[in-house]
């Protein structure tokens, strides 16, 4: 079973939506059982649960076809003091929401537990001869090693590479950028040598190397 509306769903869970194709969507989220299921499937994020109000989605508590992640609905009591048809589906709207809030802590669980992926491997090194600081952020890839640099003196106005040495004596360029970036900017390279076998990494520019970065 799909929608071709849920393609919709993370921008609307990112508050990417203008008000009017925002509108448009809660409408629809009323009406289609596949695209509340995975919204509650898409909703695990403390941050962007907090941006679904589960009162404005009005989701309908008595749906035929029920997402199997939402808690099942108690039969209702009968109220003595207030009028039943209201609190229940009150009732209901909570519950809903105490579903999506269940769903979320236990993707969030899984999220904070599951084996994360190697850590990233940190190398900075300083030239004092051209004043120029370097960080790279190594992360291990099936197709080698993505690289994440930021760069700190680097004459402005220049174009900057960095190539890539390995342990073999071989050399890769590892990305090409432009100087006049922010002394905060974190610039993505990439190179096919394992991290392991990385023997430097040298920021260039105009054939001079500012900066070497060793582990
Ligand atoms: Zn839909």
């Amino acid at each position: 079973m799909s929608c071709t509306h849920t393609v919709a769903l993370g921008a609307y869970l990112l508050g990417a939506l203008d008000p009017a194709e925002r509108s448009a969507f809660e409408v629809h989220l009323r009406t289609c059982a596949v695209c509340r299921r995975e919204l509650v499937r898409l909703a695990p994020l403390p941050g962007l649960l907090a941006q679904v109000d589960v009162d404005d989605l009005d989701v309908p508590f008595d749906d035929p076809a029920p997402a199997p992640e939402l808690l099942p609905l108690p039969p209702p009591r009968p109220e003595t003091t207030r009028s039943a048809e209201p609190s229940a589906r009150r009732r209901g709207l909570v519950l809903a929401g105490v579903g999506v809030l269940v769903v979320a802590l236990v993707a969030v669980g899984v999220l904070v537990l599951a084996p994360r992926d190697r850590d990233p491997v940190r190398l900075s090194a300083a030239d004092s001869g051209t004043g120029v600081t370097a960080t790279a952020d190594l992360v291990a890839k099936e197709w080698g090693t993505e690289l994440w640099l930021t760069v700190q003196n680097a004459p402005k106005g220049k174009r900057c590479k960095l190539v890539v040495h390995d342990r073999a004596g071989r050399a890769e360029i590892g990305g090409w950028w432009g100087t006049d970036h922010p002394e905060d900017a974190r610039i993505p390279g990439s190179t096919s040598f394992p991290v392991d076998q990385i023997e430097r990494l040298d920021v260039v520019v105009d054939m001079q190397v500012l900066v070497s970065v060793r582990p």
